[in-house]
């Protein structure tokens, strides 16, 4: 690892949004809405549903795109029985390049625990892609004086077993539930603090591989809220989910220094 490098990163989230000919759009006005410049500072990324990404692929190739595919979810093994998954391989063949995993919504919902969110990124990575760990805490975990705890305890889960270069590539993205889809923000401040407490314990487990690791900010980003967010030293950039289904709003955010 050579000298402390992070390139900002903004990841749009679009979760059960969009059929494959509106994702087609979207990724095509986005593209017209930045500059090719704005790709040196910032690492461009967006996720639309598995049912999506074939046809992302393709406009993204054609028109010889700087943005990158994302997908939303990942199955942890190789191939076999697990009717209804998607594995970390046929996402590669498809060129997506980042896999969000543990996103608080498929924690709560889906029951994914630590160990299940940890096996993905594993997959993520043996398939030569990127994780975009996901880790916060819920308002109850906050207002009971756990979200340190519960925001360490994720990292050091999700990221267990990973080797120092790794987890240098890796992304964490902090995504405190109560912010995420709510309109309520973290202060840039706490958001700010609890990026750096996500960098502090990725040291204390993997040196100075925390140097690398990109962190990002998740929870009702938007595009008069990012700068403050992008001014922390600790935060590299923003998984975004609502503001992101608008071109417009996301090229927005994407420029934040505009
Ligand atoms: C997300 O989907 O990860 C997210 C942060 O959503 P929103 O921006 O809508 O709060």
């Amino acid at each position: 690892m050579g000298v402390m490098e992070r390139k900002n990163l903004m990841v749009g989230n679009w979760k059960m949004n969009t059929n494959h000919l509106e994702a087609i759009q979207m990724i095509q006005k986005l593209h017209y809405r930045l500059d090719p410049q704005d790709f040196d500072r910032v690492d461009v990324a967006v996720a639309p549903p598995f049912t999506s990404l074939r046809s992302g692929q393709t406009v993204i190739q054609a028109d010889h795109m700087l943005i990158a595919l994302a997908a939303q979810n990942v199955h942890w093994a190789e191939s076999g029985a697990y009717t209804g998954e998607v594995s970390a391989t046929m996402l590669a063949k498809l060129n997506v390049s980042l896999v969000i995993v543990g996103h608080s919504e498929r924690r709560a919902q889906f029951a994914e625990t630590n160990e299940v969110v940890n096996n993905k990124a594993k997959a993520v990575i043996a398939a030569g892609m990127t994780p975009i760990v996901c880790v916060g805490e819920t308002l109850a975990q906050r207002e009971a004086g756990q979200a340190e705890q519960v925001v360490e305890d994720h990292v050091r889960g999700s990221l267990k077993g990973l080797s120092a270069d790794e987890v240098a590539s890796a992304v964490v993205a902090y995504e405190p539930v109560w912010a995420i889809g709510t309109g309520q923000t973290a202060s840039p401040d706490d958001a700010g603090s609890m990026a750096e407490h996500v960098r502090s314990v990725v040291r204390s487990g993997w040196s100075d591989a925390a140097d690398h690791t990109r962190v990002l900010y998740g929870g009702s980003v938007n595009a008069g809220n990012i700068a403050a967010l992008m001014a922390k030293r600790d935060i590299d950039g923003g998984l975004v989910g609502g503001a992101s289904l608008d071109p417009d709003g996301f090229a927005a955010v994407v420029r934040y220094w505009i």
